[in-house]
């Protein structure tokens, strides 16, 4: 048998500190973990179950990347997210086994095309256009478990050319990490090579070429990326 099309590259992050790399599934976003970005996004915070949406996984770019500017947009947002990445298999996961399934942590960028999100919650349409682009997804290199813990608390943070925009701190989850792994397996089979994107505390806002968007989560990885030109 042979394929008719040359079939995909497996997408990888970097484990830190050596020269492994993790092979990503899929990404798996939640929506409004943190009340004061739910608040900003004109929702009420109450604790409603987490809701999910996804990223393919080539849609991830490694630290340090220049983005370009994606296409059809006039609102491209960034939201800086603690990243929790899955390990091991598992259906209906009980939240007391939830971190025997994490392989590691690190921190990315929800990249956003706001108008057009905001243009199918309007329609009813689904989020896609607005979140699952080209390079929607910038992530760091992994840190292990076995090197960094569960982090549960630390500031998540992320400035826009020096100045800082977002200022959370990961204990603040409306859901928690262990939540948010059993609220999913519910639903879907969590699988090895999942990435989890846990949300984006308050602040979000615009950004444009040229923009230099830092960020992290204390005790567990810094961010990069520049704003290029779009793509031709
Ligand atoms: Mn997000």
């Amino acid at each position: 048998m042979a394929y008719v099309v040359p079939p995909p590259a497996v997408v990888a992050i970097p484990v830190a500190g050596g020269d492994d790399s993790f092979p990503v599934r899929r990404i798996i976003c939640v929506g409004r973990n943190y009340e004061a970005h739910a608040r900003e996004m004109g929702k009420d915070p109450t604790r409603e179950p987490p809701f999910f949406f996804t990223k393919p996984a080539d849609a991830v770019v490694p630290d340090g990347s220049a983005v370009p500017y994606p296409p059809e947009t006039k609102n491209l947002h960034y939201e800086i997210e603690l990243v929790v990445v899955i390990g091991k298999e598992g259906f209906e996961i009980p939240e007391d086994k939830a971190l025997e399934h994490v392989f590691g942590y690190t921190v990315g960028i929800d990249l956003t095309r706001r108008d057009l999100q905001s243009a199918a919650k309007d329609l009813g349409r689904p989020w896609d256009w607005g979140k699952a682009f080209d390079n929607s997804a910038p992530i760091s290199p992994i840190q292990p478990v076995s090197k960094i813990g569960h982090p549960a608390k630390g500031r998540i943070w992320l400035s826009v050319n020096g100045a800082v925009k977002q200022d959370g701190d990961i204990a603040d989850l409306i859901w928690s990490v262990p939540e948010v792994i059993a609220f999913a397996s519910r639903s879907i089979r969590l699988k090895a090579g999942d990435v989890i994107m846990t949300g984006t505390p308050a602040g979000v806002g615009a950004i444009v070429e040229g923009d230099k968007v830092e960020g992290g989560v204390e005790g567990v990885a810094n961010i990069a990326i520049t704003i290029a030109r779009p793509q031709t």
